[in-house]
């Protein structure tokens, strides 16, 4: 088995990620996230949002509706500039315009002529949908990238706060894409969600640029932080022909996944680009200078990074497979178990511990099987600690704490967990 095969099995073994509508066969390009992924994907918004909103004064978040008015698409130019013939490489997915022919070649030739395109289709990306209950029902569309509605935005909360430029505006929600070959699991789906941020900066090139520098430095960091491998993070600068019209520098963070260097997060120097699409502008309340800010946008989305954790983290050690993920994002810091599930003095001792414990974590309490097989399922799901409670406990008020990456137990008091779990929590 591959790579992508062992986390695909697993995530469905351990409740991270299913098949959506799975009973029904499955739904191409849409995914359902189980118990454990729910807990791995929130933390990852968490601490994005952390490090991206809470830790900087000068960002705000916002939530914007999936849904808006149709002009904002006209505006921003998404209906017009995904409405041509297109064409899509089934090795790599780029997508290009089927009368280009040029650049059709170029590409095959960057595969030595050993890939196939899709057929050519005139194709919206934006997923239609139809309002209203009486015929002829309004046209309308799920957003297909989530910046626009900050965009839309801008005024509101530059008058309702006290945002001065520069400063960002961040949001994470669900976006929605016409993928024309969903796959890799869930690395293209069309249905996904993304984490980003807009930046709004003078209309300056020195000062724009360095800020460009700086937030790439900021996300590629966070993804080391969080336990990424390094090695397998680069920065790939767009070549200029690839690059969007309007985007003065833009560059991806890649991570080497089992199917290659693949995309997790676009970082992009959008200048004014949006805000004059929507007529938007900037006054300066001391100099009273008007002005059309210019835009650093980061752009992740949230499933690949979930899937790139994923991968990342899976570890084989003999016989022992366990994911090795930072404590910070793991689905649960610990687990709780009674040493025998049939002791009914375990079991309430245990839930004693758990009650205390659960006010604090995300705790998973397990008392199927024996002690092995819980370790096994736990190690799989990639708990940190896993806390047992044993005949001694009754005697001593202690447990045994089992450190997943080491597999070694220490005997702790019940009454010291927190402030051990605590220190290593801030590691
Ligand atoms: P790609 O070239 O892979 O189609 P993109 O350049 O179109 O991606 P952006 O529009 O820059 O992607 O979107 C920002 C981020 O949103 C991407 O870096 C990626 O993490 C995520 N994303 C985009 N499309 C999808 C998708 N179909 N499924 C899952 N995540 C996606």
């Amino acid at each position: 088995m591959d790579l992508m095969e062992k986390i695909y099995a697993l995530a469905k073994r351990r409740g991270f990620i299913f098949q959506s509508s799975e009973i029904y066969g499955g739904y191409q390009g849409f995914w359902d996230y189980g118990p454990a992924g729910v807990e791995l994907k929130n933390n990852i918004k968490k601490e994005w949002w952390k490090l991206m909103v809470y830790g900087r004064d000068d960002v705000v978040g916002i939530d914007a509706s999936i849904i808006m008015n149709p002009i904002v698409w006209e505006k921003s130019g998404h209906l017009t500039a995904f409405t041509d013939p297109l064409v899509e490489c089934k090795e790599c997915h780029k997508r290009f315009r089927a009368d280009q022919e040029d650049l059709l070649k170029a590409h095959s030739k960057e595969h030595n002529n050993k890939m196939e395109w899709t057929e050519s289709k005139t194709f919206n990306l934006m997923t239609e949908v139809l309002l209203g209950t009486t015929e002829p029902k309004e046209k309308s569309y799920l957003r297909g990238e989530i910046t626009q509605g900050v965009f839309v935005n801008f005024k509101n909360v530059v008058d309702s706060t006290r945002v001065k430029i520069p400063f960002g505006i961040a949001q994470i929600g669900k976006a929605f894409r016409n993928e024309v070959t969903p796959g890799n699991f869930t690395f293209r789906s069309k249905e996904f969600e993304q984490m980003e941020l807009e930046y709004f900066v003078k209309p300056d090139e020195k000062e724009s640029k360095t800020f460009f520098e700086e937030f790439k430095e900021l996300r590629i960091n966070w993804y080391k932080n969080l336990g990424l491998n390094p090695k397998k993070l680069h920065f790939h600068d767009h070549e200029e022909d690839k690059k969007a019209h309007y985007a003065k520098y833009a560059t991806d963070i890649e991570y080497e996944a089992p199917f290659g260097w693949s995309e997790m997060e676009g970082i992009h120097h959008r200048g004014d680009y949006d805000l004059s699409n929507h007529g938007l502008k900037y006054r300066d309340n001391i100099t009273n200078e008007e002005y059309t800010p210019w835009v650093i946008e980061t752009s992740g989305g949230v499933d690949r990074a979930t899937l790139f954790f994923l991968l990342d983290s899976y570890t084989e050690d003999g016989e022992r497979v366990y994911l090795k993920l930072n404590p910070k994002i793991a689905p649960y810091k610990l687990a709780v178990f009674p040493l025998l599930a049939n002791k009914p003095e375990l079991v309430e001792k245990a839930r004693s511990v758990y009650s205390v414990l659960c006010t604090m974590y995300s705790v998973a309490w397990d008392d199927r099987g024996n002690i092995g097989k819980r370790y096994f399922a736990q190690d799989e799901i990639g708990t940190p600690w896993c806390v047992t409670v044993d005949f001694d406990s009754l005697k001593d008020n202690s447990v045994t704490v089992r450190d997943r990456d080491t597999g070694k137990q220490e005997r702790l008091p019940v009454d010291k967990l927190v402030n051990y779990f605590q220190n290593k929590l801030d590691e």
